[in-house]
């Protein structure tokens, strides 16, 4: 693939300052894939520069001029889709097929959710009592972080808002999900994004993530990854008095009454929890179970884990694919190793590759029973297809249980009572509460509560994310 040896700033793929290089493996056979070029302080100055120039006249740009850029963007995504689908499949393990009807079409989403919050903000009204203007007017230079999970979606979810709100902006892709990205400022290169309102520069955390979050002349960082890195990025930030929104880690609850539609909500449990091959920050990876039912919904669940195939993600099909890389991959056999060792009851899967596999990132396909919400694996994200069930005798203790985390991203329900929901909905202290499956929608704001982050993104509320307000008063 072109341009891995370079970055793009300034509208042109330039050589590093300097670099060095890291190998990008294939999750699924370990087989090194590309070499990417990482940057340093040296590459983030110059991204700052053209960045800057950019601003002057980019932040003046009529909404026209935005939505018209938008729409090119849009229209040239979509004539790359198969491509993006294989990519993001290929560097980071997502199945094709869910790569396909998830990973790729999210992009369009954040577009299109981006051009309507921008044709329909209102830039400039009157002060409630009269007699002062108010103008929102763009942040300024964001510094964008992303992870490697959800690819596309962690990118669109911010450039699309700001380049509507009319900034210029800096982008730091995972170092696990370079290829996708890189594409991506093809993409903006090709629609007609002007030279340095976007810029790429792949690198590592500490060399340039730190330098992003630190540089005096970034107004904003806009954050998506762990509650780790998120803290420190804070930080680094505090110097400088940065604008700092953090979508973060979780380990949300999903709460199963007794009188949910038992069949369907065993399925949306499962799924819920192992979708991406269980690396989604709001996975369902808490599933608390009313005690009336919990030896049937146990063994529906074991039956609906056993189930789950794992395979080739570059295959088409709804089985799951492996984890990322080794560290993550080490990382869940150590808690999976925990949870047995801490006495939760191992109903299906557990350590080691699934059978009849002996290379790539594959976990088994696992679920624990008979948890207790201060073992490891009910506190620590796990960030694989691991699921833990934890007994519940009152709706009382089922809240308790699930806000008794640092994270609040997320949290799910299965009932058919909707007084029930209605109550329980509005005790949990997560920022997205999906009831009986999933429903949400691009206009609607995603972010958490607690560790879990601050500030929303996509639709109304993560356009308003990069904008200031600015009161004119005259005597
Ligand atoms: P990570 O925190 O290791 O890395 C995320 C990004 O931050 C990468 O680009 C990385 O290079 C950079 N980074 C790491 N340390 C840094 C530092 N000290 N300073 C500046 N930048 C730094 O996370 P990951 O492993 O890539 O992604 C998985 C995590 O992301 C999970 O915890 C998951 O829950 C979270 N996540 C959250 C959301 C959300 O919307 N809340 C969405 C997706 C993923």
């Amino acid at each position: 693939m072109k341009n891995c040896d370079k970055f793009y700033i300034n509208g042109s793929w330039v050589d590093p300052k300097s670099s060095y290089n890291f190998d990008l493996l294939h999750p699924a056979n370990e087989e090194k894939i590309a070499s990417i070029a990482m940057g340093s302080r040296l590459d983030v100055d110059e991204a700052v520069k053209a960045a800057k120039k950019a601003f002057v006249t980019w932040q003046f740009s009529s909404i026209e001029e935005r939505v018209d850029l938008l729409n090119s963007i849009m229209k040239v995504y979509k004539s790359r889709s198969e491509e993006f689908i294989k990519t993001m499949s290929y560097e980071m393990g997502t199945t094709i097929s869910f790569s396909r009807e998830v990973q790729m079409p999210v992009g369009i989403g954040h577009l299109e959710a981006a051009i309507e919050a921008l044709k329909s903000h209102q830039f400039e009204r009157q002060s409630p009592r009269g007699g002062s203007t108010l103008v929102d007017e763009p942040v300024g230079i964001v510094g964008m972080i992303t992870p490697w999970n959800w690819p596309v979606n962690q990118i669109m979810i911010k450039v699309a808002p700001a380049l509507a709100a009319g900034c210029v902006m800096i982008l730091k892709p995972s170092e696990y999900s370079p290829l996708s990205s890189i594409m991506l400022a093809e993409v903006f290169h090709e629609a007609g994004c002007p030279p340095g309102v976007f810029n790429l520069i792949n690198g590592d955390g500490e060399g340039v993530g730190s330098a992003i979050s630190s540089h005096p002349e970034i107004d904003m960082i806009s954050f998506t990854g762990s509650t780790r890195a998120g803290k420190a990025i804070t930080k680094e930030a505090a110097d400088t008095i940065k604008r700092v929104t953090l979508e973060l880690g979780g380990k949300s609850p999903n709460l199963f009454f007794g009188d949910a539609d038992i069949e369907k909500a065993v399925k949306v449990s499962v799924d819920a929890c192992f979708i991406n091959n269980g690396q989604s920050c709001d996975a369902a990876s808490r599933l608390l179970v009313d005690r009336k039912v919990y030896d049937l919904v146990v063994e529906k669940v074991a039956e609906e884990v056993r189930s789950v195939q794992v395979g080739d993600p570059m295959v088409e099909g709804k089985h799951i694919g492996p984890v990322v890389n080794k560290i993550q991959f080490d990382n869940i056999q150590k808690l999976i190793e925990i949870g047995i060792n801490e006495g939760a009851n191992l109903v299906a899967g557990g350590l080691g590759l699934p059978e009849g596999m002996n290379k790539g990132y594959y976990i088994q396909p696992t679920l624990f029973a008979d948890v207790r919400n201060d073992m490891e694996i009910a506190q620590n994200e796990v960030f694989g297809p691991v699921l833990s069930i934890i007994p519940f005798d009152t709706e009382e203790e089922a809240v308790e249980i699930a806000n008794q985390t640092p994270y609040g991203l997320a949290a799910y329900i299965q009932s058919t009572n909707s007084e029930r929901i209605e109550r329980v909905s509005r005790r949990l202290r997560a920022g997205v509460i999906n009831v009986n499956g999933f429903a949400g929608d691009y206009d609607v704001p995603f972010g958490g509560y607690k560790q879990s982050g601050n500030g929303r993104e996509a639709g109304p509320l993560g356009f308003h994310e990069y904008l200031e307000t600015k009161a004119i008063t005259q005597s």
